[in-house]
Parts: C-alpha cells; structure tokens; sequence
C-alpha cells in the first residue's frame, strides 16, 4: 500500500477530519487558521487542519460543562452501552485508523494497527470497570448517625496528548473520565492530530452526546491556558513532557484543579550475569524499537554486568542487524523514521557527545540513507554516567550499554535520575529479582519481559515521571471526587 491509497481509504471511511469538534459540531478556527499535518515518512502535507486557540477551547469548555449535569446523572449501564458502541467502531475502523496513525505518525502500519487495539482496550477496559467503582459504608461514630463514602465525578476534564501514540493516548485518558461522568475537552499535539479526530467522529458515529467529548488543537499555550484558567475545568489530565508537564502543574494551582501527569522517563534496563541471554535480548528489542524508541518507556540506559557484557553485546548486535528501516507501508519494515527534524538532531547530538567522550559504535550510529528523519538503529558500548546520553531521554532508535560490576551499583545507577517511570530486570535468580525490583524507584517494573503495559495495570512514574497513575482500577481516581455523607438523627 502507498500513503494516497491510504488516505483515500481513510477517506472513504469518512475518518479523514480536519476541523475541530465542539458541542457536537465540526468547527473551523474562528478566524479561518489551519496548520499543516505532515507525513513524517515522506515530507509531505497530509492535511490543513483547524488552528484554534483561546476563544474555541472555552466553547469548547462551555459544551463541556453544560454536557457535563445530563452525562453525570446517566447510569454507569447507559454510559457504558454508549461506550461499547464507540469500542466496536474503533474496531470495526481497525484498518483505516491504523493507517492514518502511520500516515501522520510514521510506525510501521502493524504497529499502527496494534495501536488502535491498544486504545480500544482502555475503552473497554474502563466501561467495565466503572461497574465496580463502589462507595463505602464507615462504622458509625454515634448510634444515631449513618456514615457513607460516595464517589462523584469531578466535572470537566482537560486532556492533553502527545505525537507518539496519538490514538491510544487520547483514548487512556478519556475513557476513564467519560466513563466516570465526567465530559471531555481533548488537545492533541498540532504534529498528529488526524487519529484523535477519527476517534472523536466515531463518538459521534457511536450516539455519545453532543458536549461530552469535544476537541481544539492549534496554538497549545493558548489552548493549555484556558484550561488551566477556566473554574469550570476540574481535572488537568497531561502525557508529555516533564517541561510542559511543570508549567502546567503550576498553572493549574490557580484554581486548585486535580492533576494527572504522566511524563517523561530514562529507563534503565539492568542485565545481570544469570540472566538469559536470548530472553534479554528479545524482551529489549521488544520494548526498545517499539515506535523507533519514541516512547517513555523505551530503555534508555541499558546497564550490563561485566560478565555478560560482551557476549550480550554481540547478540544485541545481531538482532539490530535484522531490523529494517523504512516507510511504514512498505513490506517488513520495522522502524519508520523519527517524528521530526528536532528529534533527529538531538539524537545526533546525543551520539556524538558520547562518541566524543569514548563510546563506540557497534551499528547504526548515524542518518539513515533514506534521508529526511530515518535514523540508523543503534549500539553503543563503553558509555558512561557523565555523558549526556545517560541523562537525557533519547527517545529515538539508540541503545547506549553501561558496564556495572555489582548488584549495588546497579541499582544505584538506575536510580541515580529524577525519572521513575519504566525500570528493566533481567535475571534467573529470584531473589536477586524480589531484591532489586523493590530497591529501584520506579513506577513501572518489568522482570524478565519486554512491553509490559496493559490497560488492567497501574501505569505511571515515581519522582519527576508524574503523579497519578492511567489504566488499572486506579485510573478511575484522577476522574472522581470523595464525598464523605453523613445523615445525623437516624434512629
Ligand atoms: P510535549 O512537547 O510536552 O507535548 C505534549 C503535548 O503538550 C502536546 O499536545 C503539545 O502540543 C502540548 N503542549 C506543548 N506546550 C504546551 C503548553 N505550553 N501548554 C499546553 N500544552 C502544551 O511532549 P511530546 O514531545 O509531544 O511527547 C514526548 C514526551 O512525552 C516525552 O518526554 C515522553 O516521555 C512523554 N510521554 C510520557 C508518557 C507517560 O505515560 N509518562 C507517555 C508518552 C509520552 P503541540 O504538540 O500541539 O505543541
């Protein structure tokens, strides 16, 4: 398949939506504005999208507030049966949303299909859940008194979503708060905002009301403002940078609004000498080339113990020989290009600051031949704390190894970041296992195992990595008030 027999069947679908959706209508910027969505893969314009700002985002609150009194009082039975209705055309539209996620994002077209069954899941796993979400009854403190916990939703909830899962962000975030009660006003990132717009025409296709989930995209402070200024927006919901994620957090105190931040990571993955070496190098290239690296969990430090090192060095080589660099459409690609030219430049920067101070290249290590943003998959051995690589999140196709000599070392090297999101363990022994999962400060353990997330499971960072935690039984809380009821003078 070629990108304008993709974008034709997208089209066709009516999934193609370049305006933004508010109240329930496809609206234009107010002044006329669009911004150009490109095709990362190979330089050209996709689409003129609405390029909103201020004045959209608080109609697009105000729809979000007034939708908010009739959505809450619904049964979690009548918001779930709409939200079914909603999983089953992201299902049915697998085809040609996978596509336009490749279209605008750049991954291999697999991965765009297994993205729309990866935000499918937060949907469904949400409106099941939410039948469980239940109060609490609390012994009373007199005889006459009767003490209730209930759960309420909060009310409007800003979302804001970043470029590299584009589809499956904007889903894990919405789908708890809708499911909760709660309306919606979505921002995606101005680079892919095309697969958020075909998940918002299919909660129309799907009878959601007009009001519940709205979306604006275009100047992002603007947009980011409003949210934060507006009494009316409950709960800021944010997956991005821990930069953006700060300025937001501060914003937000304003007018005192629940906040869930999900941020940026430096995962390390620490391989033991008892590891198994064909498990490791699996469970790594599994995680780590996922979407080209460009995810917060992707290993950015990859610690080695010292007897292990060089033959796990090796096979690390041999399988990133395998991989093959291309456009996302094209048959048995496996890694499309990075998202932009800043990406590439800061991974080429990276790189070289490493080579620089003494690291060396075992593959890749440079620009792709395909040009524009395809990056080389990459090994580099002999790095070190000091360089910036190891501090920095490289989000891009770029494996950097760390000698260690012990298990303290280890585990104070993972720790030794104000990131805890994703942290790696590869080893056969147990104890070993129980010993360091507990000592390393990290929201997300895997032992053992590649790409762990699941939309049953906590997801979400200790220190600078976030607050709140998406998917999971959990991910209902950012969404619902605790209100403690107590009826005095029963008996
Ligand atoms: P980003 O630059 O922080 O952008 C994220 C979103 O914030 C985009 O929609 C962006 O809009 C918007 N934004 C930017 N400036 C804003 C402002 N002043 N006010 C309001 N919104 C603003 O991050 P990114 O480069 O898209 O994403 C990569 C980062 O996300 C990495 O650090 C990664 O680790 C992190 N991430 C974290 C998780 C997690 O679950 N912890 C998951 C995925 C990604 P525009 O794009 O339109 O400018």
């Amino acid at each position: 398949m070629d990108p304008q027999s993709a974008i034709a069947q997208v089209k066709r679908a009516g999934l193609f939506r370049t305006q933004g959706l508010i109240g329930g209508k496809w609206m234009d910027a107010y002044d006329g504005k669009t911004f150009e969505v490109y095709n990362p893969a190979t330089g050209e314009v996709l689409a003129n999208v609405a390029c909103m700002g201020k004045k959209e985002a608080n109609d697009a609150i105000a729809s979000a507030h007034a939708a908010f009194t009739s959505w809450s009082k619904l049964t979690t039975a009548e918001r779930s049966k709409l939200m079914r209705k909603w999983y089953d055309l992201l299902i049915a539209h697998q085809t040609e949303l996978g596509q336009l996620i490749t279209l605008e994002q750049g991954k291999p077209v697999a991965e765009g299909y297994n993205e729309v069954l990866i935000g499918a899941s937060c949907l469904e796993f949400f409106l099941e859940e939410v039948k469980h979400c239940y109060g609490d009854i609390i012994p009373q403190t007199q005889a006459d008194r009767r003490m209730f916990v209930l759960k309420q939703p909060v009310g409007v909830v800003g979302a804001i979503t970043p470029w590299n899962l584009p589809l499956a962000m904007a889903l894990r975030k919405v789908s708890p708060a809708m499911a909760c009660g709660c309306t919606v006003v979505i921002k995606p990132s101005e680079l892919t905002p095309l697969s958020a717009l075909a998940v918002a025409e299919l909660a129309l296709q799907a009878g959601i009301p007009p009001g519940v989930f709205n979306m604006v995209m275009g100047f992002a402070p603007e947009i980011g403002d409003a949210f934060l200024a507006s009494p009316k927006v409950r709960a800021i919901t944010f997956t991005g940078s821990t930069a953006v994620g700060k300025m937001l957090l501060a914003g937000a105190a304003q007018t005192v609004k629940k906040t869930s931040m999900e941020l940026g990571g430096n995962a390390p993955s620490m391989i033991f000498d008892d590891a198994d070496l064909e498990v490791t190098v699996k469970g790594l290239m599994i995680v780590k080339f996922f979407n080209c690296g460009q995810t917060c969990i992707s290993p950015n430090r990859i610690l080695v113990q010292e007897g292990i090192h060089d033959k796990f060095a090796a096979a690390l080589t041999k399988a990133v020989q395998t991989l093959r660099v291309g456009h996302g459409f094209d048959e048995g690609v496996t890694q499309g290009p990075l998202i932009n030219q800043a990406a590439l430049h800061k991974i080429e920067a990276l790189v070289e600051d490493a080579v620089s101070q003494g690291a060396k290249v075992l593959v890749g290590g440079k620009r792709h031949s395909l040009g524009l943003t395809f990056y080389e998959p990459t090994v580099l051995v002999d790095v070190t704390s000091d360089m910036l690589i190891s501090s920095t999140e490289i989000f891009g196709p770029v494996l950097a190894l760390q000698r260690f000599k012990t298990e303290e070392e280890a585990i104070h090297l993972a720790n030794d970041s104000n990131a805890g999101l994703a942290g790696y363990i590869y080893t056969e022994n147990l104890r070993r296992c129980w010993r360091v999962a507990e000592a390393i400060e990290f929201g997300i353990v895997g032992v053992n195992d590649g790409l762990i997330p699941a939309a049953s499971a906590p997801f979400g960072g200790f220190k600078q990595s976030g607050l709140g935690r998406e998917g999971s039984k959990y991910g209902l809380d950012d969404f619902l008030e605790i209100k403690y009821l107590c009826l005095g003078n029963m008996v």
